[in-house]
This record gives structure tokens, C-alpha cells and sequence, in this order.
């Protein structure tokens, strides 16, 4: 899948975190970086294009997968999660260990890409009932982890420590 919401929000909030910290560092005023709907558009696009045409056909699967299995991105345990199926997960697409993101089922999605250009999104063989409740199942999960990421993040205040120039202002 092109993203998983859960770690573009882990991404973005990982930004924050290190703008903060290079705004206090040079004690400059720290302004959060806008939030990635793009991505989260891009995700949500090829969830909708798999319940309708489903999978990939074999051939094009299997050319994916063949690329997949020998590149250095490709990770058996990821973010401390073991695919069952000893595939693996990327760890150059940002798309996290979940289950709708496993290389084994990744690569049978047409709108899913590879980020080193390796392999293209296609058109899938034909939509079911199974492909339609695959993607559903993914924007459910993802919508989860949005909603459970996004109340762990203050965007404005991303380390959990006071804004220098706020701790300025109350002083003076
Ligand atoms: S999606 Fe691309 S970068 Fe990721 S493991 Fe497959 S070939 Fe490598």
C-alpha cells in the first residue's frame, strides 16, 4: 500500500519532534510542519481503486515480489513485527508492519508503488466481494490508528516540554 495512516502520522510527528528541538536549539520561534493529507489521499485512493478492481494479475505480482525479495529494504521483522508469511515489510515506503502492508500482499495491489521507483502502480485483474472487504478492512484499521495516534500529539508542543519563548513572555 502507497501509506499507512498510522505511520505517516508517526513520520509527521517525528518532524515535529525535531523542528521543536532545532527552534529551541537556535531560539527561534517553532513553527509545526503541515500536516501530510496528501499522503493520506494517496493511501485512501489505492484502497478505493483495490475494492473495485482487485489485485494485480500473477505475472505482475510475481515480477513485483521478485524485486521486492532481493532488495536491502525488505525486512522479515520491521518495527519489531515478524510477517508469519517470512516475506517481510519495506522499510523505505513508510507504509509500517501492519498486515495490509506486508510485501505478500502489497505487491498484489494495484495502486501500491514502490519509493525507489523499482515498480509501478497497475491496473488490477478484476474487483470481488474480497477485494472490496480487503479494502475496507485496511481504511478501517487506518482510521483507527489515526484516531489513536492523533490524541498522543500536541503539534504546537511535540517534545511535552514548554516553548522557551512562552517561559520568556511569562517571565517579562
Ligand atoms: S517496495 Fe521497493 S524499496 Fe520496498 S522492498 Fe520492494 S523493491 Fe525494495
Amino acid at each position: 500500500m502507497s501509506d499507512d495512516n498510522g505511520e505517516v502520522i508517526q513520520e509527521w510527528e517525528e518532524t515535529c519532534k525535531r523542528l521543536s528541538a532545532e527552534s529551541a536549539e537556535k531560539n527561534i520561534p517553532y513553527v509545526p510542519p503541515p500536516f501530510p493529507f496528501d499522503k493520506m489521499k494517496q493511501y485512501l485512493r489505492a484502497e478505493i481503486q483495490h475494492a473495485v478492481q482487485g489485485e494485480v494479475s500473477k505475472q505482475v505480482s510475481d515480477l513485483r515480489m521478485s524485486l521486492c525479495m532481493s532488495c536491502p529494504s525488505r525486512l522479515v521483522t520491521y518495527m519489531g513485527v515478524t510477517d508469519p508469511d517470512g516475506i517481510g515489510f519495506c522499510d523505505a515506503c513508510g507504509c509500517g508492519a501492519n498486515k495490509r502492508a506486508a510485501l505478500g500482499t502489497k505487491t498484489k495491489i494495484a495502486g501500491a508503488s514502490c519509493p525507489k521507483g523499482l515498480w509501478g502502480t497497475d491496473t488490477g485483474a478484476g474487483g470481488s466481494m474480497a477485494s472490496v472487504k480487503d479494502a475496507a478492512f485496511g481504511i478501517i484499521a487506518s482510521a483507527s490508528n489515526f484516531v489513536k495516534n492523533m490524541g498522543k500529539i500536541d503539534p504546537m508542543n511535540p517534545n511535552g516540554q514548554n516553548d522557551p519563548t512562552n517561559e520568556n513572555k511569562q517571565a517579562g
